[in-house]
Protein backbone atom coordinates (compact mmCIF):
# COMPACT_ATOMS: atom_id res chain seq x y z
CA UNK A 1 0.00 0.00 0.00
CA UNK A 2 1.11 3.15 -0.58
CA UNK A 3 2.09 5.67 1.69
CA UNK A 4 -0.43 8.32 0.87
CA UNK A 5 -3.49 9.85 2.99
CA UNK A 6 -7.49 10.37 1.81
CA UNK A 7 -9.16 13.66 3.07
CA UNK A 8 -12.94 12.89 3.05
CA UNK A 9 -16.08 14.69 3.06
CA UNK A 10 -14.73 18.00 1.78
CA UNK A 11 -17.06 21.08 0.99
CA UNK A 12 -15.72 23.19 -2.12
CA UNK A 13 -16.32 26.32 -2.50
CA UNK A 14 -18.91 25.50 -5.52
CA UNK A 15 -20.76 23.17 -2.26
CA UNK A 16 -19.88 20.14 -4.15
CA UNK A 17 -18.57 17.45 -1.90
CA UNK A 18 -14.93 15.70 -2.38
CA UNK A 19 -12.42 13.24 -1.02
CA UNK A 20 -9.02 14.42 -1.60
CA UNK A 21 -6.26 12.46 -2.04
CA UNK A 22 -2.38 13.25 -1.24
CA UNK A 23 0.42 11.42 -2.27
CA UNK A 24 3.65 12.69 -0.75
CA UNK A 25 3.46 16.33 -0.75
CA UNK A 26 0.57 16.50 -3.90
CA UNK A 27 -3.06 15.99 -4.41
CA UNK A 28 -2.66 12.97 -6.51
CA UNK A 29 -6.86 12.65 -7.04
CA UNK A 30 -10.07 14.61 -6.33
CA UNK A 31 -13.38 13.29 -7.14
CA UNK A 32 -16.89 12.62 -5.65
CA UNK A 33 -16.85 10.96 -2.02
CA UNK A 34 -16.39 8.00 -1.73
CA UNK A 35 -14.86 6.81 -4.94
CA UNK A 36 -11.37 6.74 -4.91
CA UNK A 37 -10.00 4.30 -6.64
CA UNK A 38 -6.61 4.24 -5.17
CA UNK A 39 -5.58 2.34 -1.77
CA UNK A 40 -4.72 4.38 1.00
CA UNK A 41 -2.88 4.38 4.44
CA UNK A 42 -4.89 7.16 6.67
CA UNK A 43 -8.04 9.16 6.07
CA UNK A 44 -8.57 12.23 7.74
CA UNK A 45 -12.59 13.15 7.29
CA UNK A 46 -13.32 17.04 6.77
CA UNK A 47 -16.68 16.70 7.28
CA UNK A 48 -18.30 19.67 7.77
CA UNK A 49 -15.51 21.85 6.63
CA UNK A 50 -15.03 24.69 3.43
CA UNK A 51 -11.58 23.55 2.07
CA UNK A 52 -9.73 26.16 -0.21
CA UNK A 53 -6.09 26.27 -1.17
CA UNK A 54 -4.17 27.90 1.76
CA UNK A 55 -3.69 31.30 2.05
CA UNK A 56 -0.92 33.79 1.04
CA UNK A 57 -0.12 36.80 2.85
CA UNK A 58 1.51 38.83 -0.08
CA UNK A 59 2.55 42.26 2.41
CA UNK A 60 3.67 41.87 6.07
CA UNK A 61 6.02 43.66 8.14
CA UNK A 62 6.45 41.02 10.70
CA UNK A 63 10.09 43.23 12.32
CA UNK A 64 7.06 45.45 13.44
CA UNK A 65 4.67 42.91 14.56
CA UNK A 66 3.01 43.04 18.23
CA UNK A 67 4.95 46.49 18.42
CA UNK A 68 1.69 48.65 19.25
CA UNK A 69 2.43 48.72 22.93
CA UNK A 70 6.18 50.08 22.97
CA UNK A 71 5.54 52.88 20.26
CA UNK A 72 3.19 55.78 20.40
CA UNK A 73 1.82 57.49 16.66
CA UNK A 74 0.21 60.16 18.72
CA UNK A 75 -1.15 61.60 15.27
CA UNK A 76 -2.51 57.93 13.87
CA UNK A 77 -0.93 58.75 9.91
CA UNK A 78 1.59 57.11 8.52
CA UNK A 79 4.30 59.83 9.45
CA UNK A 80 3.34 59.83 12.81
CA UNK A 81 3.87 55.62 12.78
CA UNK A 82 7.71 56.25 11.20
CA UNK A 83 8.45 58.71 13.18
CA UNK A 84 7.25 56.87 16.41
CA UNK A 85 9.32 54.03 15.14
CA UNK A 86 12.71 55.78 14.38
CA UNK A 87 12.71 56.93 18.03
CA UNK A 88 12.95 53.48 19.71
CA UNK A 89 14.78 51.17 16.73
CA UNK A 90 18.21 51.52 18.78
CA UNK A 91 16.17 49.62 21.58
CA UNK A 92 15.00 46.65 18.96
CA UNK A 93 17.39 43.64 19.13
CA UNK A 94 17.55 40.63 16.91
CA UNK A 95 16.07 38.08 19.19
CA UNK A 96 13.28 40.64 19.85
CA UNK A 97 12.66 40.95 15.88
CA UNK A 98 12.86 36.92 15.33
CA UNK A 99 10.50 36.40 18.46
CA UNK A 100 7.59 38.90 17.45
CA UNK A 101 8.07 37.61 14.01
CA UNK A 102 7.77 33.76 15.08
CA UNK A 103 5.07 34.60 17.01
CA UNK A 104 2.93 36.11 14.00
CA UNK A 105 4.19 33.35 11.54
CA UNK A 106 2.99 30.46 13.90
CA UNK A 107 -0.73 32.59 14.63
CA UNK A 108 -1.14 33.07 10.90
CA UNK A 109 0.18 29.18 10.03
CA UNK A 110 -2.56 28.46 12.70
CA UNK A 111 -4.96 30.65 10.30
CA UNK A 112 -4.30 28.85 7.22
CA UNK A 113 -1.38 30.34 5.62
CA UNK A 114 1.20 28.71 4.21
CA UNK A 115 3.36 31.71 2.47
CA UNK A 116 4.36 34.94 3.32
CA UNK A 117 6.20 37.47 2.13
CA UNK A 118 7.59 40.24 4.35
CA UNK A 119 9.54 43.23 4.30
CA UNK A 120 12.27 43.96 6.00
CA UNK A 121 13.20 48.15 6.92
CA UNK A 122 16.33 48.27 5.80
CA UNK A 123 17.27 52.09 7.01
CA UNK A 124 20.38 53.57 8.06
CA UNK A 125 19.70 53.67 11.44
CA UNK A 126 19.03 50.30 11.88
CA UNK A 127 21.12 48.84 9.00
CA UNK A 128 20.48 45.40 8.30
CA UNK A 129 18.91 43.90 11.50
CA UNK A 130 15.60 43.63 10.32
CA UNK A 131 16.74 41.74 7.19
CA UNK A 132 19.00 39.36 8.97
CA UNK A 133 16.66 38.75 11.71
CA UNK A 134 14.01 37.80 8.73
CA UNK A 135 16.05 35.59 6.87
CA UNK A 136 16.96 33.54 10.86
CA UNK A 137 12.89 33.62 10.47
CA UNK A 138 12.45 32.37 7.21
CA UNK A 139 15.30 29.23 8.29
CA UNK A 140 13.46 28.73 11.13
CA UNK A 141 9.79 28.58 9.80
CA UNK A 142 10.52 26.86 6.49
CA UNK A 143 9.28 23.35 7.63
CA UNK A 144 5.90 24.43 7.69
CA UNK A 145 6.08 28.36 6.11
CA UNK A 146 7.39 29.58 2.48
CA UNK A 147 8.47 32.91 4.00
CA UNK A 148 10.05 35.56 1.47
CA UNK A 149 12.20 38.53 2.71
CA UNK A 150 11.84 41.60 0.68
CA UNK A 151 13.70 44.64 1.17
CA UNK A 152 12.06 47.76 2.25
CA UNK A 153 14.67 50.66 1.28
CA UNK A 154 14.43 54.00 3.59
CA UNK A 155 14.68 56.93 1.55
CA UNK A 156 15.82 58.94 -0.19
CA UNK A 157 17.51 56.63 -3.03
CA UNK A 158 18.10 59.78 -5.05
CA UNK A 159 20.67 62.17 -5.79
CA UNK A 160 23.40 63.20 -3.46
CA UNK A 161 21.46 62.05 -0.36
CA UNK A 162 20.47 58.60 -2.08
CA UNK A 163 24.15 57.51 -1.94
CA UNK A 164 24.16 56.24 1.42
CA UNK A 165 20.86 54.30 0.38
CA UNK A 166 21.64 52.60 -2.51
CA UNK A 167 25.06 51.21 -0.68
CA UNK A 168 23.01 49.70 1.39
CA UNK A 169 20.18 48.39 -0.90
CA UNK A 170 23.34 46.40 -2.28
CA UNK A 171 24.37 45.35 1.26
CA UNK A 172 20.61 43.59 1.47
CA UNK A 173 21.16 41.91 -1.64
CA UNK A 174 24.47 40.36 -0.92
CA UNK A 175 22.88 39.64 2.49
CA UNK A 176 20.19 37.06 0.77
CA UNK A 177 16.88 39.44 0.31
CA UNK A 178 14.66 37.78 -1.93
CA UNK A 179 12.68 40.40 -3.43
CA UNK A 180 13.82 44.73 -3.95
CA UNK A 181 11.16 46.93 -2.54
CA UNK A 182 11.33 50.61 -1.47
CA UNK A 183 8.76 53.72 -1.05
CA UNK A 184 8.95 55.82 -4.28
CA UNK A 185 6.15 58.19 -2.74
CA UNK A 186 8.12 58.85 -0.07
CA UNK A 187 11.26 60.22 -2.02
CA UNK A 188 11.92 64.07 -3.04
CA UNK A 189 12.23 62.32 -6.71
CA UNK A 190 9.28 59.47 -6.95
CA UNK A 191 10.05 59.01 -10.41
CA UNK A 192 13.98 58.65 -9.82
CA UNK A 193 13.11 56.57 -6.78
CA UNK A 194 11.06 53.79 -8.55
CA UNK A 195 13.71 53.67 -12.14
CA UNK A 196 16.48 53.35 -9.34
CA UNK A 197 14.32 50.23 -7.76
CA UNK A 198 13.24 48.96 -10.99
CA UNK A 199 16.63 48.89 -11.95
CA UNK A 200 18.04 47.26 -8.89
CA UNK A 201 15.49 44.18 -9.85
CA UNK A 202 16.15 43.61 -13.20
CA UNK A 203 20.09 44.06 -12.48
CA UNK A 204 19.36 41.75 -10.07
CA UNK A 205 17.15 39.17 -11.43
CA UNK A 206 15.21 39.80 -8.00
CA UNK A 207 11.31 40.48 -8.17
CA UNK A 208 10.23 44.22 -7.10
CA UNK A 209 7.75 44.65 -5.05
CA UNK A 210 6.70 48.52 -4.24
CA UNK A 211 4.90 50.78 -1.58
CA UNK A 212 3.37 52.80 -4.22
CA UNK A 213 1.02 55.64 -4.18
CA UNK A 214 0.13 55.41 -0.35
CA UNK A 215 -1.41 58.59 0.09
CA UNK A 216 -4.28 60.67 -1.48
CA UNK A 217 -2.70 62.60 -3.68
CA UNK A 218 -4.42 62.63 -7.10
CA UNK A 219 -1.12 63.66 -8.84
CA UNK A 220 1.09 60.41 -7.42
CA UNK A 221 2.09 58.55 -9.95
CA UNK A 222 4.73 55.61 -9.33
CA UNK A 223 2.20 52.79 -10.84
CA UNK A 224 2.04 54.67 -13.68
CA UNK A 225 5.30 55.76 -14.06
CA UNK A 226 6.36 51.84 -13.54
CA UNK A 227 3.79 50.86 -15.92
CA UNK A 228 5.45 53.32 -18.29
CA UNK A 229 9.08 51.97 -17.85
CA UNK A 230 7.97 48.33 -18.56
CA UNK A 231 5.72 49.23 -21.58
CA UNK A 232 8.35 50.92 -22.90
CA UNK A 233 11.32 49.19 -22.44
CA UNK A 234 9.21 45.85 -23.23
CA UNK A 235 10.37 44.39 -19.50
CA UNK A 236 9.25 41.03 -18.50
CA UNK A 237 9.89 41.04 -14.74
CA UNK A 238 7.71 40.05 -11.51
CA UNK A 239 6.48 42.89 -9.82
CA UNK A 240 3.70 43.74 -7.61
CA UNK A 241 2.64 47.38 -6.54
CA UNK A 242 1.66 47.51 -2.93
CA UNK A 243 -1.66 49.89 -1.59
CA UNK A 244 -2.05 52.19 -4.64
CA UNK A 245 -4.68 54.06 -2.72
CA UNK A 246 -4.44 58.00 -4.83
CA UNK A 247 -5.63 55.80 -7.65
CA UNK A 248 -8.92 56.05 -6.21
CA UNK A 249 -8.21 59.70 -5.92
CA UNK A 250 -8.56 60.11 -9.62
CA UNK A 251 -11.22 60.60 -12.16
CA UNK A 252 -12.48 57.06 -13.47
CA UNK A 253 -11.27 57.57 -17.05
CA UNK A 254 -7.84 57.99 -15.37
CA UNK A 255 -7.81 55.40 -13.15
CA UNK A 256 -9.22 52.91 -16.45
CA UNK A 257 -6.21 54.65 -17.97
CA UNK A 258 -3.43 53.69 -15.65
CA UNK A 259 -5.77 50.15 -14.34
CA UNK A 260 -5.05 49.58 -18.57
CA UNK A 261 -1.52 49.88 -18.53
CA UNK A 262 -0.78 48.00 -15.65
CA UNK A 263 -2.74 45.05 -17.14
CA UNK A 264 -0.14 45.81 -20.45
CA UNK A 265 2.90 45.95 -18.22
CA UNK A 266 1.75 42.52 -16.48
CA UNK A 267 2.14 44.05 -12.55
CA UNK A 268 -0.03 42.66 -9.95
CA UNK A 269 -1.44 45.11 -7.17
CA UNK A 270 -1.80 44.15 -3.85
CA UNK A 271 -4.29 45.93 -1.54
CA UNK A 272 -4.13 46.62 1.91
CA UNK A 273 -7.47 47.58 3.36
CA UNK A 274 -6.81 47.36 7.01
CA UNK A 275 -4.02 49.57 7.27
CA UNK A 276 -4.81 52.03 4.70
CA UNK A 277 -8.20 52.69 6.69
CA UNK A 278 -5.91 53.02 10.01
CA UNK A 279 -3.71 55.48 8.65
CA UNK A 280 -5.24 57.55 5.68
CA UNK A 281 -7.72 60.36 6.06
CA UNK A 282 -6.93 61.07 9.72
CA UNK A 283 -8.82 64.31 10.95
CA UNK A 284 -10.56 64.09 7.96
CA UNK A 285 -14.77 64.90 9.02
CA UNK A 286 -16.31 65.83 5.57
CA UNK A 287 -16.74 63.42 3.04
CA UNK A 288 -13.47 60.79 4.04
CA UNK A 289 -12.37 58.90 1.27
CA UNK A 290 -11.90 55.35 1.94
CA UNK A 291 -8.69 54.73 0.99
CA UNK A 292 -9.28 51.73 -0.83
CA UNK A 293 -7.56 50.40 -4.25
CA UNK A 294 -9.97 50.38 -7.01
CA UNK A 295 -10.13 47.14 -7.14
CA UNK A 296 -13.23 46.64 -9.75
CA UNK A 297 -11.72 48.81 -12.17
CA UNK A 298 -8.15 47.16 -11.73
CA UNK A 299 -9.59 43.67 -12.04
CA UNK A 300 -11.72 44.81 -15.09
CA UNK A 301 -8.58 46.01 -17.16
CA UNK A 302 -7.02 42.37 -16.59
CA UNK A 303 -5.02 43.38 -13.63
CA UNK A 304 -5.11 40.33 -10.81
CA UNK A 305 -5.99 42.07 -7.34
CA UNK A 306 -4.79 40.25 -4.51
CA UNK A 307 -5.11 41.37 -0.81
CA UNK A 308 -3.50 41.42 2.43
CA UNK A 309 -3.41 42.59 5.99
CA UNK A 310 0.15 44.88 5.94
CA UNK A 311 0.62 45.20 9.58
CA UNK A 312 -0.16 43.74 12.54
CA UNK A 313 -0.78 45.48 16.08
CA UNK A 314 2.22 47.81 14.99
CA UNK A 315 1.93 52.09 15.00
CA UNK A 316 0.62 51.71 11.29
CA UNK A 317 -1.90 49.63 12.42
CA UNK A 318 -3.44 48.87 16.00
CA UNK A 319 -5.28 46.08 15.28
CA UNK A 320 -5.34 42.66 13.20
CA UNK A 321 -5.66 38.91 14.22
CA UNK A 322 -3.02 37.75 11.48
CA UNK A 323 -6.65 35.59 9.99
CA UNK A 324 -6.81 36.50 6.32
CA UNK A 325 -10.50 35.76 6.51
CA UNK A 326 -10.75 39.33 8.80
CA UNK A 327 -9.18 41.08 5.38
CA UNK A 328 -11.88 39.28 3.07
CA UNK A 329 -14.52 39.81 5.28
CA UNK A 330 -13.47 43.52 5.23
CA UNK A 331 -13.05 43.30 1.63
CA UNK A 332 -16.86 42.36 1.07
CA UNK A 333 -17.38 45.86 3.20
CA UNK A 334 -15.36 48.20 1.97
CA UNK A 335 -14.29 47.48 -1.21
CA UNK A 336 -17.88 45.57 -2.47
CA UNK A 337 -16.39 42.50 -3.70
CA UNK A 338 -18.30 38.77 -3.21
CA UNK A 339 -17.11 36.23 -1.07
CA UNK A 340 -15.40 34.06 -3.89
CA UNK A 341 -13.62 37.59 -5.50
CA UNK A 342 -12.67 37.82 -1.77
CA UNK A 343 -11.33 34.33 -1.64
CA UNK A 344 -8.88 34.74 -4.69
CA UNK A 345 -7.46 37.95 -3.58
CA UNK A 346 -6.32 36.51 -0.68
CA UNK A 347 -5.42 32.94 -1.88
CA UNK A 348 -4.50 32.21 -5.75
CA UNK A 349 -4.22 36.16 -6.03
CA UNK A 350 -2.11 36.47 -3.78
CA UNK A 351 -0.02 33.07 -4.60
CA UNK A 352 0.32 35.07 -7.99
CA UNK A 353 1.48 38.20 -6.18
CA UNK A 354 4.27 36.61 -4.39
CA UNK A 355 5.52 33.93 -6.71
CA UNK A 356 4.32 34.78 -9.78
CA UNK A 357 2.38 31.72 -10.51
CA UNK A 358 -1.34 31.10 -9.36
CA UNK A 359 -1.93 27.99 -7.30
CA UNK A 360 -4.91 26.03 -6.84
CA UNK A 361 -6.93 22.73 -5.71
CA UNK A 362 -6.27 20.30 -8.52
CA UNK A 363 -4.48 16.96 -9.16
CA UNK A 364 -0.86 17.75 -9.26
CA UNK A 365 -1.03 20.67 -6.78
CA UNK A 366 0.98 20.98 -4.29
CA UNK A 367 -0.95 19.73 -1.17
CA UNK A 368 -1.63 23.12 0.59
CA UNK A 369 -5.08 23.61 1.96
CA UNK A 370 -6.79 24.89 4.93
CA UNK A 371 -10.26 23.42 5.95
CA UNK A 372 -12.79 25.89 7.45
CA UNK A 373 -15.27 24.45 10.03
CA UNK A 374 -18.17 26.52 8.36
CA UNK A 375 -21.10 26.21 6.87
CA UNK A 376 -20.56 27.48 3.51
CA UNK A 377 -17.59 29.86 2.39
CA UNK A 378 -19.53 33.28 3.09
CA UNK A 379 -20.10 31.98 6.81
CA UNK A 380 -16.26 31.17 6.75
CA UNK A 381 -15.86 34.47 5.98
CA UNK A 382 -18.00 35.97 8.51
CA UNK A 383 -17.09 34.05 11.23
CA UNK A 384 -13.79 33.43 11.09
CA UNK A 385 -14.00 29.99 12.80
CA UNK A 386 -10.83 29.23 14.79
CA UNK A 387 -9.69 25.48 14.48
CA UNK A 388 -8.58 25.12 11.11
CA UNK A 389 -7.02 22.13 9.68
CA UNK A 390 -4.19 23.56 7.85
CA UNK A 391 -2.15 21.00 5.01
CA UNK A 392 1.39 21.88 4.09
CA UNK A 393 3.06 19.82 1.51
CA UNK A 394 0.56 16.73 2.31
CA UNK A 395 1.25 17.36 6.27
CA UNK A 396 -1.26 18.41 8.97
CA UNK A 397 0.23 20.84 10.70
CA UNK A 398 0.07 21.31 14.43
CA UNK A 399 1.88 23.39 17.24
CA UNK A 400 4.36 20.77 18.00
CA UNK A 401 5.48 20.74 14.15
CA UNK A 402 5.56 24.57 14.27
CA UNK A 403 7.49 24.89 17.32
CA UNK A 404 10.23 22.76 15.87
CA UNK A 405 14.08 23.82 15.40
ZN1 LIG B 1 3.76 47.80 3.89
Amino acid sequence: MTDCTLFTGAQLTDGSIVDLLVNDSRISWIGPMGQCPTSHSSIISLAGHVVTSSFVEPHAHLDKAFLADRITNPSGDLMGAIRGLEAVRSTITHDDIVDRAMRAVQLMSRNGVTSIRTHADTTISGGLSSVLALLDVKNRCSHFMDLQVAMLLEWPVTGPAGKEHQALARDAISAGIDVVGGCPHLDPDPRGAVEFLLGLATDTGLPLDLHADENMRSDSSDLEHLADIVITENLSHQMNASHCVALSTKSEIDIDRVSEKVAAAGITVTALPQTNLFLQERGVSSNPARAITPIHRLQHAGVVVAAGADNLQDPFNLVGRGDPLEIASLLMVSAHVTAPEALQMISTNAHQAVHGATNSLSVGAPANFVALPAANLRESIAMGPPDRIVVYGGVVLDNQIRNRK
